[in-house]
């Protein structure tokens, strides 16, 4: 206690025995994560680590060492994050979220990318009845309040010739962020930014998880997005909005509708209605991010 007081934090006596904290930082532990779990088999290992390069670089290396289906790495801070097609994600210490599961599913490899579409859903649903904030989806997994992102979520696969060896699902949320660097500080916002409120991250972790676990268990009985189909396109901030399309090849404009059961954006343009798969492509809208 007198090593803490040394360190500057204010100590509240609470009986003889214990104290808490007062303005500490929200630490992150594999301890507190078990003992707020009520996933059913997301966690069963949890792996924590204070400090790393990558939480998808950290699960893909545990999945090739074995881990089982439903391992998650949690990181108090990330030295290289990244997004889709090598981008970098913004990961400072103990201001986000940074997550990763690991999955050997049983599916076929061109269901994978249908996934991060379930992945998003759950961290919108999770923030919207967890924390009570509107957050919206832009397509296919970034998840917004206020129309700026507060979390990216980045899906890597390794496959045999049509088996999946195994699926890790990085997920980075901005939680106490009070600033961003100058290139993303237009598009990019946190949940004490939009909110005020300072959140204890564990019990969104655990709730983003719990929510995973029912969407991933309706879009394995069904083998695609279909039962998640209608709340994913009322959070679609995307939905009857001309969106742009950066194709690298044929970038284009439409309105966009919703997604197919499968995934993709349906976008309709004048002349036709397009099914835009994701792995290649960024939205935008017309003005703006979107
Ligand atoms: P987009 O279509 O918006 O470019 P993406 O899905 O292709 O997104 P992601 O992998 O989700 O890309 O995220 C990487 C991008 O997000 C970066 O290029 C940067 O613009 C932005 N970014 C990086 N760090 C953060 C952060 N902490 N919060 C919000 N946005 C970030």
């Amino acid at each position: 206690m007198q090593k803490l007081k040394e360190e500057g934090y204010q100590i509240e006596a609470v009986s003889n025995k214990g104290y808490r904290l007062l303005d500490a930082p929200d630490i992150l532990s594999a301890e507190e994560l078990n003992s707020i779990r009520k996933t059913k088999w997301i966690g069963s290992s949890i792996v924590y680590l204070d400090v790393t390069d990558s939480t998808n670089i950290q699960a893909k290396r545990l999945a090739e060492e074995g881990a089982p289906h439903g391992t998650l790495v949690v990181a108090g801070r990330q030295q290289s994050g990244r997004g889709r097609r090598g981008k970098a994600w913004e990961s400072p210490a103990h201001d986000g979220i940074f997550m990763t599961l690991l999955l050997r599913p049983a599916f076929l490899p061109q269901q994978a990318s249908m996934l991060t579409i379930v992945a998003a859903i759950a961290v919108a649903k999770a923030v919207r009845t967890a924390l009570r904030l509107p957050a919206t989806v832009k397509w296919p997994n970034d998840i917004l309040l206020n129309e700026k992102k507060i979390c990216g979520i980045l899906t890597e696969l390794s496959t045999e010739i049509d088996s999946i060896n195994h699926i890790v699902i990085g997920v980075g949320i901005n939680v106490s962020n009070q600033c961003f660097p100058d290139g993303i500080a237009d598009i990019a916002t946190s949940i004490l930014l939009e909110s005020g409120k300072n959140i204890h991250r564990a019990s969104l972790i655990e709730a983003v998880w719990e929510q995973f676990e029912s969407y991933y268990d309706a879009f394995c009985a069904a083998g695609d997005l279909s039962p998640l189909l209608e709340e994913y396109n009322s959070f679609l901030i995307n939905r009857d909005r001309q969106v742009c399309i950066l194709d690298p090849s044929h970038p284009f404009t439409g309105t966009a509708k919703g997604i197919a059961r499968t995934g993709e954006l349906i976008v309709e343009t004048e002349e036709e209605t397009r099914l835009v798969s994701s792995g290649e492509v960024s939205v935008r809208g017309i003005y703006g991010y979107v």
